[in-house]
C-alpha cells in the first residue's frame, strides 16, 4: 500500500503524521520551507536563534501534551508551568495583578478576581456577574457578535473592557475586539477556566518551538518509517473522478490513495482550484479557502544586559504599543526579552523603525533599569493567524472534503478554536480518521 501523503509539515501536518504513525501507518510528510515547524518554528539570524514568534501555551492544551508525550518529549525540561498570573503595567508602575490559586474550577477564578490587586469592586463585580452569566448559559449564544458587543450586553463598561477583557480576547484569537467573534471567545473562555484549575496554567517553552516538538516530532515519524521531505513543495495534486493518484512536486512525483492538505487555507486553495473543472464538488470548498483573513503579529526580540530581569516571566501593559514583554532570563537565556504586538491596529501603517523605537522607549518608560537593548530583532508575521472574525465559524471547512482520501487539516478548519497550536493539533488528529478506517478495513482481508 502507498504511504498517505502529508502536504505541509506545520503542526497541524506534523500531528497528523504523528497521529498515524502512533496508528502504525507510517507516512510521507512534504514541506516546502527548509524546515517543518511553519508558523511556529525556531529561526536562525546568524549565530542567534530564537522562534519566529513568542507563543504562549495553556493548561487547557490537552492533544499537544498528548503528543508531547507520544514523542516522548520530557516536559518538565522542555515547559514551565505556572498558575496563570496577570500583571499590568502603566504610567510606569503596576496597576493590576490576576493571580488564579490553586482552586477547583470555576472557583479559582471567582477567587482570583476577588483577590485581584489595582481592581476597582465595581470592575470586579462587573467581571464575576459576567462569567456567572456565562457560566449560566453554557458559555454558548444563539447567534455570533463581536465580543465588544457581547461584552457590552453583559454590562461591561468600557474601562472594563480595556483593562481586562480586550488583552484577553486579543491574547486569544489575535483579533480586535469589535471585530472579533463571541462565540469562538466564549469557547476559549470555557475550556481555559470552567474544567479545571489546571487548565488555566500557562505554559511557556524553555527552549524554542522547534526543540518542544517539531525535533521529536520529525524524529518519532522517521524512526517508526515514515519520511520527511523537506526544501519540497507540491506544484499539483493529481485526482480525477477515478480517484486520487499522485502528487507533484519540483522534482519529483509521489503516488498516493490518501493525501492529508495541511497547508494554510490559501495554498490549499491554490492546489484545489485546478481540480475543480473535473471535480465540481470541491468549487464550494475553494470558495470558502479563499474567503479567509489574517492578522498580524509582531515579535521584537530584545537582548539587554545579562543582569537584566523582569519581576515576572511575562507582564502586560496598559495603554502603550507594546502589550506582552517575555523575560527569557526566567528561562536560562539571560537578558533576552520578547515584545508582543498581536493583531491589526494603528501601527499597521509604522515602520520597522519607528515601532522599535515606539516599543524600546515604552519599556525603559516602565523598567529604567533595564538600560537600552544591546541587540534587536523585529518579526513582523503579516498573516500570523487567520482573523476570528464573527461567523467566521460559516466558512471554517471540516477535515473530510468532497474526495473521499482526501482530508484538510489546519487552524482554520472547523475546531471551534481560535487559530492556536492546539487547534492545529486537534485538525491534524482529526484529519486521520478516515485513513485510519480506510487503512484498518484494507489489512483485514
Ligand atoms: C507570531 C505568532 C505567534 C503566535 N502565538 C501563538 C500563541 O501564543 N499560542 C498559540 O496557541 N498559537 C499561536 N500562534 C498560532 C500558531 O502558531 C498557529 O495556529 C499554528 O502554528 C498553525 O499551524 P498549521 O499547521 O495549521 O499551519 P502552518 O504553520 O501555516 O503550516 C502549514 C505548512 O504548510 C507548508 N506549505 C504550504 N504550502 C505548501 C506546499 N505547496 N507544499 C508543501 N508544503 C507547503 C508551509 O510551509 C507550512 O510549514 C502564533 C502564530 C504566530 C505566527
Amino acid at each position: 500500500m502507498t504511504k498517505p501523503v502529508i502536504i505541509g509539515g506545520g503542526w497541524a501536518g506534523l500531528a497528523a503524521a504523528i497521529e498515524l504513525t502512533h496508528q502504525g501507518i507510517p507516512v510521507t510528510l512534504i514541506e516546502s520551507a527548509k524546515s517543518c515547524g511553519g508558523r511556529a518554528r525556531r529561526v536562525s539570524y546568524r549565530d542567534t536563534q530564537f522562534d519566529n514568534g513568542q507563543h504562549l501555551l495553556i493548561g487547557a492544551y490537552h492533544q499537544t501534551l498528548r503528543l508531547l508525550a507520544i514523542c516522548g518529549v520530557n516536559l518538565e525540561q522542555q515547559i514551565q508551568r505556572s498558575p496563570l498570573h496577570f500583571t499590568f503595567y502603566g504610567d510606569g508602575r503596576e496597576q493590576r495583578s490576576i493571580r488564579l490559586p490553586r482552586l477547583p474550577a470555576p472557583l479559582h477564578m471567582a477567587a482570583g478576581i476577588v483577590l485581584a490587586r489595582g481592581m476597582s469592586w465595581s470592575t470586579k463585580m462587573q467581571l464575576i456577574s459576567a462569567s456567572l452569566k456565562f457560566l449560566i448559559t453554557g458559555f454558548r449564544i444563539k447567534d455570533d457578535c463581536s465580543v465588544e458587543q457581547l461584552l457590552q450586553r453583559e454590562g461591561q463598561q468600557s474601562s472594563t473592557i480595556k483593562a481586562l477583557w480586550e488583552p484577553l480576547c486579543i491574547a486569544t484569537l489575535n483579533t480586535p475586539t469589535h471585530l472579533a467573534s463571541a462565540k469562538i471567545f466564549l469557547r476559549v473562555l470555557r475550556d481555559a477556566f470552567t474544567k479545571s484549575y489546571k487548565d488555566s496554567d500557562t505554559l511557556l517553552c524553555r527552549n524554542d518551538l522547534s526543540s518542544l516538538f517539531v525535533d521529536p516530532a520529525i524524529k518519532f515519524i522517521r524512526d517508526h518509517g515514515g519520511e520527511v521531505l523537506n526544501s519540497t513543495r507540491v506544484n499539483a495534486i493529481e485526482i480525477d473522478p477515478g480517484g486520487i493518484h499522485r502528487v507533484v512536486t519540483d522534482n519529483t512525483m509521489i503516488d498516493a490513495t490518501n493525501i492529508i492538505l495541511a497547508t494554510p487555507p490559501s495554498q490549499a486553495a491554490l492546489l484545489l482550484d485546478p481540480l475543480t473543472e473535473q471535480l465540481p464538488q470541491l468549487s464550494k470548498l475553494v470558495e470558502s479557502l479563499r474567503q479567509f483573513g489574517y492578522q498580524p503579529i509582531i515579535t521584537l526580540y530584545l537582548q539587554y544586559g545579562e543582569t537584566c530581569r523582569l519581576p515576572h516571566p511575562f507582564v502586560g501593559f496598559d495603554g502603550t504599543l507594546v502589550q506582552w514583554l517575555f523575560d527569557h532570563s526566567h528561562f536560562g537565556r539571560p537578558g533576552m526579552m520578547a515584545a508582543v504586538i498581536s493583531a491589526e491596529g494603528e501601527h499597521s501603517d509604522r515602520s520597522r523603525e519607528q515601532i522599535i523605537q515606539t516599543v524600546t522607549g515604552e519599556i525603559s518608560e516602565h523598567f529604567a533599569d533595564l538600560g537600552e537593548p544591546k541587540q534587536c530583532w523585529l518579526i513582523h508575521e503579516k498573516r500570523a493567524t487567520f482573523a476570528s472574525t464573527v461567523d467566521v465559524d460559516q466558512i471554517r471547512p471540516a477535515n473530510l472534503t468532497p474526495i473521499p482520501g482526501l482530508s484538510l487539516a489546519g487552524d482554520y478548519t472547523a475546531t471551534g478554536y481560535p487559530a492556536t497550536l492546539e487547534g492545529a493539533l486537534m485538525s491534524g488528529i482529526a484529519s486521520t480518521h478516515e485513513i485510519i478506517d480506510y487503512w484498518n478495513n484494507c489489512s483485514e482481508y
